[in-house]
């Protein structure tokens, strides 16, 4: 294992929790962090502690709105104001909405950002090449308004650290089946931040953003790339896709540091969106991202969570697959030469919990995919997808 490599602790996050019925739940992370106890690679405890509270706040501040920022504070508390109750639509923080208040949704969207920001941090300063914080990656928040589950955008938060502390030039990429909006209207016109997001096109996905013809604006024209892949795309077909532009992107922008999210929903079990891929292209996105840091960043790289709402079948096994690429593990050596990546360890979900998953829980690392059934428009929708990569491509040097 390589000890160049930061776990930024999740405990302070676990309060990040809408409600039990909620798609967003932290029993995910615990279920990722038992299972990678369970193959000896992981001590959270030993883990990096988030960046203080009071700094994080202060950024959060910086980055935010004032009045949005006032606005989740006054619905965090046990019993908000009527006034503060009647407001909350216009934030998109409506008891009834996708993003519902809740009490103490500051402190948790605070300490989410923490972390994230610890990561960059220590990425930057040489202290880690690589940090991993899986409760991040809450890309669709705006400037002005939580949406699609997210508060305080971490992620922009983390890259307006390394922005104007290290003047650092970003590559942030974005592996979510949603389009990652948040993060690129927070920099679309910042021509030292590229946003790159692959995700099911917005046609038929929330937030409906996140197409070829984004490529940002003013100076910031060109440093923004969306693939957006029609629904039921398999994993060959993401994975091209995914590889080309990555490379496209980091070669024609020279970053000083990758920022990735690591939604796991694009997997054919997730119930929010309907990309077809398998547990391959998490075993595979990692590979492709840390052989990217170190072509093109001296190895600099920071890593975190996001979407995923198959919590016991796939975002486990995503997460670990992604952790032991960044520590580079000896056990990738046996999931890569089987087929089905080899046997999970006995035990792994055995974490207290309330939650239960539907049905049986996996036994492998990656999916049995010759028992699925083929995509009957597999031709087609790879050659959109081919069609949509070179439109995407097109402005990119
Ligand atoms: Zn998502």
């Amino acid at each position: 294992m390589d000890s160049r490599t930061l776990w930024i602790q999740t405990e302070q996050s676990g309060r990040y929790l809408f409600s039990d019925e909620h798609p967003f739940h932290p029993v995910r992370l615990a279920l990722t962090e038992n299972l990678l106890k369970h193959c000896g690679a992981l001590d959270p405890a030993a883990g990096e502690r988030p960046a203080s509270f009071e700094e994080t706040e202060a950024i959060i501040e910086h980055i935010h709105r004032a009045d949005y920022v006032k606005a989740v504070r006054s619905l965090s508390v046990e019993s908000p104001k009527l006034a503060a109750i009647a407001d909350a639509g216009r934030f998109g923080l409506e008891a009834d909405g996708d993003t519902p208040y809740f009490p103490g949704m500051h402190e948790a969207a605070v300490a989410v950002a923490a972390g994230s920001i610890a990561a960059a941090e220590a990425v930057m300063s040489g202290k880690a090449d690589r940090a991993l914080h899986l409760a991040g990656g809450l890309h669709h928040a705006f400037p002005d308004r939580a949406s699609g589950f997210c508060v305080y955008n971490d992620a922009a938060a983390a890259i307006s650290v390394l922005r104007e502390r290290y003047q650092a030039r970003v590559l942030y990429i974005d592996t979510d089946v949603h389009h990652g909006d948040g993060v690129q209207w927070f920099f679309y016109t910042d021509p030292n931040v590229f946003t790159l997001s692959i995700h099911e096109t917005g046609k038929f996905l929330f937030p409906g953003s996140g197409f070829t013809h984004e490529r940002g604006d003013s100076s910031g024209y060109g440093a923004c790339l969306n693939l957006a892949m029609e629904p039921y795309t398999e994993d060959d077909s993401w994975l091209t896709c995914f590889s080309e532009a990555i490379e496209r992107a980091a070669l024609a922008f020279k970053p000083d540091i990758i920022v990735s999210q690591h939604g796991c929903d694009a997997h054919a079990f997730d119930p929010l969106a309907h990309i077809h891929c398998s547990m391959s292209i998490y075993r595979e996105m990692p590979r492709l991202l840390q052989a990217l840091a170190e072509r093109h960043t001296g190895g600099k790289w920071v890593a975190l969570g996001g979407g995923g709402y198959d919590h016991w079948r796939v975002v486990p096994r995503a997460w670990s697959l992604l952790w032991l690429e960044m520590v580079r593990h000896p056990l990738l050596a046996s999931i890569d030469a089987a087929p089905d990546g080899g046997p999970l360890p006995a035990g792994w979900p055995d974490i207290k919990t309330t939650m239960s998953p539907d049905g049986p829980l996996p036994t492998t690392w990656l999916d049995d995919v010759a028992s699925w059934e083929p995509m009957p428009r597999r031709a087609e929708i790879t050659e959109k997808n081919k069609k949509m990569l070179e439109l995407a491509l097109q402005h990119i040097g």
